[in-house]
């Protein structure tokens, strides 16, 4: 299996506006009773904001997720919820 951590991705980081997870309306929720740990929402988060946890489940960080919910359509057992941010 592949260590997705080995891959060199470029991490999101801090822009002259700040963290860019503060521009979003929408925060996905990880189920993680549905979660298989297919890993497919870590390989096409747009901003390469989630990360493998040692134990294999997905973690989002949400100082820099944009909120997008791509990784809420990719998700084979819906395991992601788009839910409004309470701001
Ligand atoms: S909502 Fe978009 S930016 Fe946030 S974790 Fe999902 S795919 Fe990544
Ligand atoms: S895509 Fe869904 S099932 Fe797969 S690791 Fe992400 S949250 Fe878990």
């Amino acid at each position: 299996m592949i260590d997705l951590s080995e891959i060199p991705v470029a991490k999101p980081a801090k822009g002259s506006a700040g963290k860019t997870g503060t521009w979003r309306v929408l925060r996905p929720v990880i189920r993680y009773d549905k979660c298989t740990r297919c890993r497919l929402c870590i390989m096409y988060c747009v901003e390469n904001t989630i990360d493998q946890e040692p134990n294999l489940y997905p973690k989002i960080d949400y100082d820099y997720c944009k909120g997008c919910g791509v990784c809420a359509q990719v998700c084979p057992t819906k395991a992601i919820a788009m839910v409004p941010e309470v701001k």
